[in-house]
């Protein structure tokens, strides 16, 4: 019975969040999306914005807030599945925010909360190409970088459900700075952000907007393949840093197959060669 439950998906991110709501049968009926007011926010910012989109994709799909039997969200930063702790994400101004908690001040349901590359890994593993793989990972590539991992047909997240965090495995001692605080991280290299504020120096400096970066990360690609050197060399660098994190993956879990993924890249897979 498709009509027996509604629930809503819910994809935080730094330039839009977005929203689907299904039925009992994961069919979407609506989906919806709205640009964020600013990239950092405080928790209570954060909850507006969710509880904006909530009422829009319930207007949109003519569903009241009583069919909806519970939400999920998903965001990037490290967060603590059990518990609905985000320990850190771009998205907030202050660590170790309860979201969970933040979200039963104004919602009366269950929310499932959740790092966004193990959300798109579990969609993988129950709708997508993982459905036929028993050890698969998926890494994706936006404003930060992520990973989620299947091992044994179970998605794996370690001890306090944060683990797997490839984007802050670090590939540079004393290196470029991170906005987890720290130096080396691989998406200090390669997200984004990262490329953005590269661009910056290539091409003339952005304000720090979600927007103006995105436009900035635009006249960089086409730079590019312009034939501009500099910007060629970011992308090159870019390039090489992502293989270094790959092969780190491979070495350690020697995964069936990686779904490269996220709106930094046309999703694509590969099974990753012997060696
Ligand atoms: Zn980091």
């Amino acid at each position: 019975m498709p009509d027996a439950a509604h629930v809503i998906g819910i994809k935080l991110s730094y330039n839009r969040h977005t929203a689907v709501l299904t039925d009992f049968a994961g069919n979407i009926l609506a989906d919806t999306a709205l640009p964020t007011t600013q990239a950092v926010h405080s928790m209570p910012q954060l909850m507006e914005e969710i509880g904006a989109l909530i009422d829009r994709i319930l207007a949109e799909s003519g569903k009241a807030l009583a069919d909806i039997r519970a939400v999920g969200i998903g965001m990037p930063g490290i967060v603590e599945f059990d518990t609905g702790t985000i320990a850190w994400s771009a998205l907030l101004s202050e660590r170790d925010q309860n979201l969970r908690a933040a979200f039963a001040t104004r919602f009366d349901m269950p929310v499932y909360i959740d790092n966004d590359a193990n959300m798109l890994t579990l969609a993988e593993l129950w709708f997508g190409e993982g459905r036929q793989k028993s050890d698969f990972a998926v890494v994706t590539i936006e404003n930060g970088v992520g990973m989620g991992l299947v091992l044994n047909n179970r998605l794996y997240r370690g001890a306090r459900g944060m683990g797997l965090e490839l984007g802050h495995t670090k590939v540079q001692l004393d290196g470029a700075l991170c906005r987890c605080g720290q130096r080396g991280c691989l998406e200090a290299y390669l997200a984004d952000y990262a490329l953005a504020r590269e661009a910056a120096t290539a091409l003339g400096p952005g304000t720090d907007t979600p927007q103006s970066s995105q436009m900035l990360l635009e006249t960089l690609f086409q730079n590019a393949k312009a034939g501009n050197r500099a910007a060629r060399t970011i992308f090159e660098r870019a390039g090489r840093y992502l293989s270094v994190g790959l092969s780190n993956v491979v070495q350690l879990f020697d995964p069936e197959l990686i779904i490269l993924s996220g709106s930094g890249c046309n999703t694509t897979t590969f099974m990753p060669p012997k060696c």
